[in-house]
């Protein structure tokens, strides 16, 4: 399907973000095939959708088409030289790479200035600046800076992008990250997307293959949202053939519900493998009707306990 304003397959074309907006939600949510855009005169990329893999070429911000922001997003990448996590899921987006290049905040302000000044030029407004790249941003020894740096260009610069960090939890651990992001959601509007891919401990062993013993970090998840407002994500797809069990969706429900009524709970995110990974085909994307299925269920469940936390697809 073509849209006459879209450029498909021409990355010399700028892929607007008032055409993002206005795409029909189906289309915004697939894979686009080599649906590119670049800022022509101001050497700047914005990566599509379904390919999020400039950042293994050492850049330490990489913007790009996000699903879950709704447009621009700028990454920021805290591991150019090396995947650093606690945990190896299946579905992970992240191909083996070699850079020899090394963080500095120094190199994080350029970049980041130079990334929000290309979307300036073209009026381009940046939905969020978001802590991800190659691996769990929590553990970088740099993050508390690398936050603090972020938010000042953010403030000066494109105060009307939300900044985030997408984080397993795996940093909880280490109290000064803990209170970092605590402070952090509670001083400067930081949205903690928080990972909760699992109810129960076979899933966890399957999805996120997590040397974190399960029943720790569960409890780690349940302290920080007990404190702290945070957007939980979920990623719903099949490993090795098999999607969550009958009893790992109750899990899980049982879970989500558990959390929601702390009362700090912004927002579920569900969202389906839209991204290749290295393991593929071994995690695959579930159908959409899935998702779907699932999102109803926790809808109607937080409903029934009188709730009231949006429910979100991203399939
Ligand atoms: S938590 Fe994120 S970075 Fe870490 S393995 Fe999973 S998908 Fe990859």
């Amino acid at each position: 399907m073509a849209f006459s304003n879209v450029h498909y397959n021409n990355k010399e074309n700028i892929f607007c973000q008032e055409v993002f907006e206005n795409l029909p939600q189906h289309i915004k949510n697939k894979r686009i095939d080599n649906l590119c855009g670049s800022y022509n005169n101001y050497s700047m990329t914005v990566f599509p959708v379904e390919n999020h893999r400039n950042r293994e070429d050492g850049s330490l911000v990489y913007p790009v088409y996000s699903r879950r922001s709704g447009g621009l997003s700028i990454g920021i990448n805290l591991f150019p030289d090396k995947k650093t996590c606690s945990f190896d899921c299946p579905y992970c987006e992240i191909f083996p790479f070699t850079t020899t290049t090394k963080f500095t905040v120094k190199t994080l302000k350029d970049e980041l200035t130079h990334a929000v000044n290309n979307a300036r030029r073209r009026a381009v407004p940046i939905r969020d600046i978001c802590f991800s790249g190659n691996g769990e941003p929590t553990l970088s020894p740099h993050f508390e800076k690398a936050l603090e740096a972020a938010r000042d260009i953010q403030k000066k610069t494109a105060p009307e992008a939300k900044l985030v960090a997408i984080t397993c939890g795996a940093g909880l651990f280490q109290g000064e990250v803990f209170s970092c992001l605590q402070n952090a959601a509670a001083s400067c509007d930081l949205d903690v997307w928080l990972k909760l891919d699992a109810g129960g401990e076979a899933w966890y062993r399957a999805i996120n293959r997590s040397a974190i013993p399960f029943d720790k970090l569960i409890a780690k998840i349940k302290e920080f949202v007990g404190v702290s407002p945070a957007t939980l994500q979920t990623m719903l797809c099949s490993i090795g053939g098999t999607l969550p069990s009958d009893a790992e969706e109750t899990a899980w429900n049982d879970l989500a519900l558990e959390l929601a009524k702390t009362g700090n709970v912004k927002q579920f995110q569900l969202y389906g493998k839209a991204r290749p990974s290295s393991e593929d085909p071994f995690a695959e994307a579930a159908p959409a009707s899935y998702l779907e299925k699932r999102a109803k269920i926790l809808g109607e469940t937080l409903a029934n306990s009188g709730v009231a936390v949006p429910v979100s697809i991203y399939s």
